[in-house]
């Protein structure tokens, strides 16, 4: 018998909802017929065949109850770990340029007063980047580097001299 899983929270955008589950990490835009179902106060065979398996595919219906839940995001979490404990990360700010204006970003007044928002990587600090994640991972020679790269907006590099 599947039930609304206890990790499902939504919130109405507009005429529909953004529904998320915490514990599988699946985001969806739904219509109210989806959060009146998970509400409990429609019943399932209400609801299209192939709406019914993305529901239960991406966890907003399920038959575990709260504990097996947690016990699945635990094993979960435990796999991606694992999996992260492999690599060590490097982040790398190329430019702080960008072509967005996105309301809650921090990273423009962060470098503004730094003093350094129209500044890029050039090709010293590149090959800096390197030397150090060589000499790091060779240290650690169980980790394989993950290369995150930052902004602003990285795409927007003018070519480094
Ligand atoms: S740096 Fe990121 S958050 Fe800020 S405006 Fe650009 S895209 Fe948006």
């Amino acid at each position: 018998m599947y039930k609304s899983s206890k990790g499902n929270i939504w919130t109405k955008i507009g005429n529909s909802y953004l529904l998320l589950n915490t514990y599988t990490g699946a985001v969806d835009i739904v219509e109210e017929r989806i959060i009146e179902l998970l509400k409990g106060n429609l019943t399932l065979d209400l609801v299209e065949t192939d709406l019914q398996n993305m529901l239960i595919k991406r966890g907003y219906l399920t038959t575990l109850n709260q504990s097996e839940e947690l016990i699945k995001l635990e094993q979960i979490c435990n796999s991606s770990l694992n999996y992260f404990k492999r690599y060590r990360n490097f982040g790398l700010v190329i430019t702080y340029e960008c072509n967005l204006k996105c309301t809650y970003c921090f990273q423009r007044d962060l470098a503004e007063k730094r003093g350094v928002s129209s500044k890029t990587l050039n090709i010293p600090q590149v090959n800096l980047f390197f030397d150090l994640i060589d000499n790091i991972t060779q240290k650690e020679s169980c980790a394989k580097p993950l290369i995150c790269l930052y902004g602003g907006e990285p795409l927007m590099l003018t070519p480094v001299q």
